[in-house]
C-alpha cells in the first residue's frame, strides 16, 4: 500500500475544531461575547430567533476591527491575542485559540461587519460553511456585529442534535447570565424572537448584577466574602446562609481571574467551607471571584475553557475552604425574617444582657453587612476559643458529678451558681416553654423564636468533640464497672484495628480473649448514652472511613455519630434550668444555626408573619 497520509483541506480542519468549540447555539453565543469582552465592549446586544437555530446576531460597541483583521479573524489560528507561548501562560484574555470564528463560520452562514474607530469606513464579509462569498465596504457605527444564521445547516447530523428552542434559549441564558455576573461594567440585552428577555445595565455593582439575574430575594441570604490569601490570591463575592441552599449546584458560579469555570477543585472547596452545615444533596448560591497570578493557572486545559489546572491545588482549595469557612461564621446569626419588628425592648429574665454588639442584627442593609460580617466573625472565634477553654478547664468533675433526673448528660448541667453568667444570644432569649417536649419557644424583641432541641444539642456536642480532638485529648470519664462487649468476628477484627483511634476518641477497651472485650472508659460527653452499640457504629463508621483516611475531615463523621449518640433526644421533658444551661452552651459554640446534619437548630417567625396569618396585618 502507497503512503495515504493526507493534509486535510482548511474548511475540514474547522469543521473538525468546530467540533469542539460548538456544540450549540449557546456555544457560539459564549465565544462571540468573550470576543466582544476582549474588544472592550460595554454595551452588547444579542439577538436570538428561533432558540438561536435560525438566527444569532451579536452586536457591539468595543474596538472593532480594520479590513486586513477582519479577513484575518476568519482564518484558523489568526489571533490578536498572543503572540509567544509565553502569552499562553499569563492571559489576560477570554479567548487566545483563534479557533472560535472560523469555527463557527465553517458550520453557518456568517456575515461579520465591523469598523475600528480609526476608519472611515467598515467592512462586511459574508460567509458560507467557512467560504467568504462577498466583501465590501459599508457605512456603520465603530464596534462589531456577527451574525450567523443556519447554524449546522452543512452538518446535518449535529443539527439533530439541537433541542427545543426553549432549550436552546436556556443555554443561551446562562451563558449570558455567567458573562453578566463577571462584567458588571457592561450592558447586556438579550432578545428572543423579537421579545426582550434580558436587559440589565451598565455599571451596576456586583449585588446589583445578582439581583436582576438570579433574584432580589436571594440577597437578603448572602454574605459578603471578601479574603486574601497566600501568593497574593484573592476571594471576592457572595455566598448564601447555610439556610438558603438549593437542591443542586446550579446557582453556583465560580470564577477565576474574571473567566467563568467549573472545576472539581473550586467546587470541592466551597463545599468544605459548608461541612456539617448542608444537609447532603443540598448547595449554596454562591457567587465568587478568585483572582491568582495567571502563572499559577493553567486555563488551556480545556477546549471550552471550563476547567483548569492550578499549579498548588492544595493551597488554592484550602484558602477558597477556609475563606469561606470564615465568612459562614457569624451566620451563627439566623437573618431575621421580615422587618425589624418592633414591640417590646428586650428584656431578659436574668443575668446581665451581654455586650451590645452580640445581639443578633435585624436586617442589615446590604452595604452594611460586609463589615458587619467581618465583625462579627472575628468575635464569633473569640467567643468560641474562650467557651472552649472554658468547657476544658470546668468540666472535666462534671462526669463524675450527680445527674439530674430528668435528662442526663454531664455538659449541659446547670452550672454551679455563683460562676459568672455569660451573655449571648441565645441566653437574652426570653424562653416561653417547652412545646412536644422537642422544641424550645423563645421569643426575642417582637419575634418569636423555636429551638429544635435536639439539633441544638447535638452541634453543641459535636463542636465540643471536636474541639477536644483538636487539642489532642477527648475527656473520659472511668465506667465504675467495665462493660463486657460480645462481639462477633468482624466487630471484633474492627476493634482491634482501630484500637488507638478509638483510644484517642476517648474509649479505653481492653481485649479480654477471644471475641470479648472490656469496655473501661468512655468519652465523657457520652453520659449514659448506650455505649456498646456506640462502639459497634464507630468502629463499623471508621471501617468505612478507611484507616487511611482518618484525617481529622473523615473522622467529623465519626464525631456527629458520636455527638448523636450523646444527646438529649426529643421528646424529653426539660427543666428552665436545664433550658437555660442549654443557651448558654449554644451561646458558646460556632456554627450554632446549624446542627452537624445541616438541619437548622432554630427558625424565627416575626410579628409581622404572625399577624398576616391572622390577617391583622
Ligand atoms: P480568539 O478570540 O481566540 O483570538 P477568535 O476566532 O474568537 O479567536 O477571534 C479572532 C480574532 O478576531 C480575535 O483575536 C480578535 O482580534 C478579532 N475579533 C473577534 N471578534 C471581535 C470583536 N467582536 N471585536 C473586535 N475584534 C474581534
Ligand atoms: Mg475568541
Amino acid at each position: 500500500m502507497g503512503q495515504n497520509i493526507r493534509i486535510l483541506p482548511e474548511t475540514l480542519c474547522n469543521q473538525i475544531a468546530a467540533g469542539e468549540v460548538v456544540e450549540r447555539p449557546a456555544s457560539v453565543v459564549k465565544e462571540l461575547l468573550e470576543n466582544s469582552l476582549d474588544a472592550g465592549a460595554t454595551e452588547i446586544r444579542i439577538e436570538v430567533e428561533r432558540g438561536g437555530k435560525r438566527l444569532l446576531r451579536i452586536i457591539d460597541d468595543g474596538t472593532g476591527m480594520n479590513r486586513d483583521d477582519a479577513f484575518l479573524s476568519l482564518e484558523r489560528h489568526a489571533t490578536s491575542k498572543i503572540h509567544s507561548e509565553a502569552d499562553l501562560f499569563r492571559l489576560g484574555t477570554l479567548g487566545f485559540r483563534g479557533e472560535a470564528l472560523p469555527s463557527i463560520a465553517s458550520v453557518s452562514r456568517l456575515t461579520l461587519r465591523t469598523r475600528s474607530e480609526q476608519s472611515d469606513e467598515g467592512w462586511e464579509i459574508y460567509a458560507e460553511g467557512g467560504t467568504v462569498k462577498r466583501a465590501g465596504a459599508v457605512g456603520i457605527p465603530s464596534g462589531t456585529s456577527i451574525e450567523v444564521r443556519d447554524l449546522f445547516f452543512n452538518t446535518p447530523a449535529r443539527r439533530k442534535f439541537l433541542r427545543r428552542d426553549e432549550t436552546e434559549m436556556g443555554h443561551i441564558g446562562d451563558v449570558v447570565t455567567k458573562l453578566a455576573l463577571a462584567h458588571p461594567e457592561v450592558q447586556f440585552r438579550l432578545v428572543h424572537n423579537g421579545r426582550s428577555i434580558l436587559d440589565v445595565y451598565r455599571q451596576a455593582s456586583l449585588i446589583d448584577r445578582i439581583a436582576s439575574l438570579l433574584g432580589r430575594p436571594v440577597l437578603k441570604d448572602l454574605l459578603a466574602v471578601e479574603k486574601d490569601g497566600p501568593e497574593e490570591m484573592a476571594l471576592s463575592g457572595f455566598v448564601s446562609e447555610p439556610s438558603a441552599n438549593r437542591s443542586g449546584t446550579g446557582s453556583i458560579y465560580t470564577f477565576i481571574n474574571g473567566r467563568f469555570i467549573r472545576d472539581r477543585v473550586v467546587q470541592h472547596a466551597l463545599m468544605d467551607g459548608y461541612r456539617n452545615l448542608l444537609v447532603k444533596g443540598r448547595y449554596p448560591v454562591a457567587v465568587l471571584f478568585l483572582a491568582i497570578d495567571p502563572a499559577m493557572v493553567d486555563v488551556n486545559v480545556h477546549p471550552t475553557k471550563h476547567e483548569v489546572r492550578f499549579r498548588d491545588q492544595r493551597q488554592v482549595h484550602d484558602f477558597i475552604a477556609a475563606s469561606v469557612r470564615d465568612t459562614l461564621r457569624p451566620s451563627n446569626w439566623l437573618p431575621t425574617s421580615g422587618p425589624p419588628s418592633g414591640g417590646d425592648i428586650l428584656t431578659p429574665e436574668e443575668g446581665p444582657v451581654g455586650p451590645p454588639s452580640s445581639a443578633p442584627p435585624s436586617t442589615i442593609p446590604f452595604g452594611q453587612r460586609v463589615e458587619h460580617a467581618a465583625t462579627i466573625a472575628r468575635r464569633g472565634v473569640q467567643e468560641a476559643l474562650q467557651g472552649y477553654a472554658r468547657s476544658s478547664a470546668g468540666e472535666t468533675l462534671a462526669g463524675f458529678s450527680p445527674r439530674p433526673k430528668v435528662a442526663p448528660g454531664p455538659f449541659w448541667m446547670p452550672k454551679p451558681a455563683g460562676e459568672p453568667q455569660e451573655g449571648g444570644f441565645f441566653s437574652s432569649l426570653e424562653i416561653i416553654g417547652q412545646y412536644t417536649r422537642s422544641y424550645i419557644v423563645c421569643q426575642d424583641g417582637a419575634d418569636l423564636i423555636l429551638i429544635d432541641q435536639h439539633a441544638a444539642h447535638e452541634r453543641i456536642g459535636f463542636e465540643k468533640l471536636r474541639s477536644e480532638y483538636r487539642r489532642g485529648r477527648i475527656e473520659r470519664q472511668a465506667l465504675m464497672f467495665p462493660a463486657v462487649l460480645e462481639l462477633d468476628f468482624k466487630e471484633a477484627a474492627l476493634l482491634e484495628e482501630y484500637h488507638e483511634e478509638l483510644a484517642q476518641l476517648g474509649f479505653e477497651i481492653e481485649p479480654f480473649g477471644g471475641k470479648t472485650f472490656a469496655l473501661k472508659a468512655i468519652p465523657q460527653i457520652l453520659g449514659d448514652a448506650k455505649a456498646e452499640q456506640l462502639i459497634r457504629d464507630v468502629a463499623g463508621e471508621m471501617a468505612t472511613v478507611g484507616k487511611s483516611g482518618l484525617a481529622e475531615e473523615a473522622l467529623e463523621d465519626v464525631l456527629i455519630l458520636m455527638a448523636c449518640h450523646s444527646v438529649i433526644r426529643a421528646n424529653q421533658t426539660l427543666s428552665m434550668e436545664q433550658i437555660h444551661a442549654l443557651m448558654a452552651e449554644l451561646d458558646k459554640v460556632d456554627f450554632k444555626a446549624h446542627c452537624p446534619h445541616g438541619r437548622p437548630v432554630m427558625k424565627r417567625l416575626a410579628l409581622s408573619e404572625i399577624e398576616r396569618m391572622f390577617k391583622r396585618a
